[in-house]
């Protein structure tokens, strides 16, 4: 087996790991929990306490003319351009994913009337089959369900054989939040607008460690959150993706002064502003914004490829140390094994998992756990070690 200091000396991002926080009383020896809530990075506290000082308490109410305002916007264009593929004016940063996906699928299904068909999968994260069911309600429309494996994902030709010029909208997970699949995106974009339905990616589970390239793949709405891989902290606002073709047509619903044409105007009527900016709704988040700035420099400067070079290593080691001590050990490896249908995680299952989260966590270990009984292993590239992999699952096997 290879030794992982050696996987770490040869690791060329191996320095960004000293970016990130480490209190002098951290008691954890294995973070394995990316893909859930990433580490703070050092810059955060430092830009944290400055916004406070310098723009909270000494601009005051001039801060929003200053740049907040646009915030959302420049926020939204740079990671558009660092993390997602996207040119400028289609991304903003707003709300929560949840909230943004209601805003932007409400709006796809009521561009497409006369369908009457939304396609989803089975496997889609709660939130996203959660407010289609609202959506079906409120609209009168159908949910159309493709079964997908739980241990793989969304295939091209499962939506060929369901959608039909009944389908106004299809919306999927570009990574699947269990078992780790990772879509083909362009492929299906392209049977979904064969048959005329609008396309949208949950991008949740890749932003930040997968690359996206929404506008060459076609991609006609997106959402996404940005506390995952993209270290935004507990809470941070998401992100969400308006092709710019589509702009002047999608409508979305929750039409407040931020979204309008002339916010300070205080007219009569809503007129929704051009460009992206009509994705907005109340005022913007800024406080929960400002870690992102420090996440997007640190993003930009390790670039998106060679962050899944060294996903894809960590989360292969994770797989071969999980076939030489786990399975015999009666875990089985619920995710992809081919590298092209990899996201950033691995999913472990096996019967009573649930049982070793509190030793797991007492020894300083920290995976994420999904009932009913699966461990996701998701090492955050730029903030985990080959020797943070290889303690973990080591204490994992002893544990077993
Ligand atoms: C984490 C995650 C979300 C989270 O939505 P919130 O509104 O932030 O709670 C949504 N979709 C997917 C696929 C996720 O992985």
């Amino acid at each position: 087996m290879t030794d992982p200091a050696a996987l770490d000396a040869a690791d060329p991002l191996a320095a960004y790991r000293d970016r990130f926080l480490t209190p002098p009383d951290f008691d954890v020896v294995s973070y394995l929990d990316g893909n859930s809530l990433g580490r703070p990075l050092v810059a955060t506290a430092a830009l944290m306490a400055s916004f406070i000082e310098k723009q909270w308490a000494g601009r005051l109410i001039r801060g929003w003319t200053d740049e907040w305002m646009e915030w959302p916007l420049t926020l939204g264009d740079r990671l558009g351009s660092v993390a997602l593929g996207a040119a400028a004016d289609q991304v903003v940063v707003a709300d929560s994913t949840t909230v943004l996906l209601y805003k932007l699928a409400r709006a796809a299904v009521d561009a497409r009337p006369g369908r009457r068909k939304v396609l989803l999968d089975t496997d889609n994260f709660p939130t996203d089959r959660y407010v289609l069911e609202g959506i079906a309600a409120e609209r009168g429309l159908e949910l159309s369900w493709i079964t997908t494996d739980p241990a793989a994902g969304i295939e091209p030709a499962q939506v060929a054989d369901a959608v039909d010029e009944d389908t106004a909208l299809v919306l999927f997970s570009h990574v699947a939040y269990r078992s780790g699949w990772l879509a083909d995106v362009a492929g299906i974009n392209r049977i979904a607008h064969a048959a005329g339905a609008l396309t949208m990616w949950d991008l949740s589970h890749s932003a930040g460690s997968v690359p996206i390239r929404l506008d060459e793949w076609g991609v006609d709405l997106a959402v996404g959150c940005t506390y995952k891989y993209l270290n935004g902290g507990p809470g941070a606002p998401a992100f969400a993706y308006l092709r710019a073709d589509l702009q002047g047509e999608l409508r979305q619903p929750i039409q407040g002064w931020m979204g309008h044409r002339a916010s300070f105007e205080m007219g009569p009527g809503y007129e929704p502003a051009k460009g992206a900016r009509a994705l907005l709704s109340g005022t913007p988040p800024i406080l929960a914004m400002v870690p992102l700035h420090a996440n997007l420099d640190m993003l930009a400067a390790a670039g998106i490829e060679a962050v899944r070079e060294k996903s894809l290593a960590l989360t292969t080691y994770a797989l071969s140390l999980a076939d030489e001590w786990l399975v015999p050990r009666g875990v089985a490896v619920v995710s992809p094994r081919d590298p092209a249908r990899r996201g950033g995680h691995v999913t472990l299952r096996r019967p009573g998992f649930e049982s070793l989260l509190e030793p797991l966590w007492d020894r300083g270990v920290i995976p994420d756990y999904r009932r009913p009984d699966g461990l996701r292993i998701g090492p955050a590239p730029l903030s985990t070690s080959f020797a943070e992999v290889h303690r973990g699952l080591s204490v994992l096997r002893d544990l077993l």
